[in-house]
């Protein structure tokens, strides 16, 4: 059983209340079950064999968004995301993922994508001189392109030599975290693989979650040490700070939402507030910013829980329009994509702010 693993993070949340108001999860649906006191104290009858896993654990191991939340409010750094993750393998190992999850899995499989890919817009670059390659996900190119060809545009300003492959395979990221895991390795390896036969060590991904997410893989696969796999607007932050994209800084007034994975996983929430503030950015915070930001849900928790996910992200969006900012910007496509248009602000990502400073 996989959630052996984690058993004291279990053990540990099953009688404590102390982080019950800051589960996203809980908080939107009224729930009692999905916060991590239930999660962990259905989690622990399950250990000890006092009940089984089946498919009336839905609630408890699927209704999570793995905002990390919850662990970042922990004093005892325990970690729900850590078990919901190990109860997701064993329901998946288990065949007891419900019907929707299946059905993710099997676009995921087929596609590359959960949504439907449409017409490929984006086309390769060849580069014998690459020293990264340039990885866009699980994400119809129609829908992503505008921050794809700035991503593109700037790391040519920056110098860094890039390939990009069309069609490259996708989808491990949001197979992980649904609980497929030898579903994932498999994709990963077929990135990983791609970057070798690129001759390239640095992957540079268009999704932060594919970042994190790879990055882990890589260390599953037994591959870490031969890759450097980061998000590209990281890459770009670093060539704002170290002068190789020379910028004009521009007066905006802006407010900054920290995604659950830049925030809270990747620890990336100084660096994104010092760049916009060489790009001439003023700053006003949402009361809930940094580690503790609330989160948008993500586009996977949009494709498996659609009401749950809308007030998510209209929970945050009415946090960003009370700031009175004329702009939102954020690190993570995955949130520009839900957060545009809902908080009366344009949206905007890293990538664009540093694209219009760009000399
Ligand atoms: S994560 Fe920490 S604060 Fe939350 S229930 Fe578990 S032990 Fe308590
Ligand atoms: S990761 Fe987020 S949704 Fe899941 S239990 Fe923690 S706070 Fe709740």
């Amino acid at each position: 059983m996989n959630i052996k693993k984690v058993q004291k993070d279990i053990d540990s949340c099953r009688f404590c209340f102390m982080c019950r108001h800051i589960c996203s999860m809980a908080r939107v649906t009224g729930s009692e079950v999905v916060n991590p006191r239930s999660r962990g104290l259905m989690l622990s009858y399950v250990l000890r064999g006092t009940i089984p896993y089946s498919a009336d654990l839905e609630d408890t191991v699927y209704k999570c968004c793995m905002c990390g939340c919850c662990a970042d409010w922990c004093e005892g750094d325990w970690n729900p995301p850590a078990y919901v993750q190990e109860a997701r393998f064993d329901m998946v190992e288990r065949e007891l993922a419900p019907a929707h999850i299946t059905a993710l899995r099997d676009a995921l499989l087929k596609n590359g994508m959960i949504a439907d890919p449409g017409e490929p817009v984006l086309a390769s670059v060849e580069n014998s001189d690459a020293k990264a390659l340039l990885y866009k996900g699980a994400y119809p190119d129609a829908q992503i392109e505008r921050y794809f060809t700035q991503a593109a545009a700037l790391m040519d300003r920056a110098g860094i030599q890039y390939a990009y492959v069309a069609g490259a395979p996708s989808g491990f990221a949001q197979l992980y975290r649904l609980g497929y895991r030898q579903d994932a390795q498999r994709v990963a390896r077929q990135v990983l693989d791609l970057a070798k036969a690129k001759g390239v060590r640095t992957i540079a991904t268009l999704s932060a979650l594919d970042a994190y997410i790879l990055d882990l893989l890589a260390d599953e696969i037994g591959c870490k040490n031969d890759f450097s796999i980061v998000p590209v607007v990281k890459m770009l932050m670093d060539a704002v700070e170290d002068g190789s994209i020379k910028v004009n800084a521009k007066d905006l007034s802006v407010t900054y939402h920290d995604s659950d994975i830049m925030a809270r996983y990747l620890a990336m929430t100084d660096k994104p507030r010092s760049v916009l503030s060489r790009l001439g950015a003023s700053l006003t915070e949402m009361e809930w910013h940094g580690s503790r930001a609330r989160t948008t849900g993500g586009l996977l928790l949009a494709a498996m829980y659609p009401a749950e996910s809308a007030a998510l992200v209209a929970r945050r969006a009415a946090e960003a329009s009370e700031t009175g900012a004329q702009a939102l910007v954020t690190g993570d496509i995955e949130d520009a994509l839900l957060l545009t248009g809902k908080t009366g602000q344009e949206t905007l990502t890293l990538i664009d702010v540093i694209g219009r400073a760009a000399l």
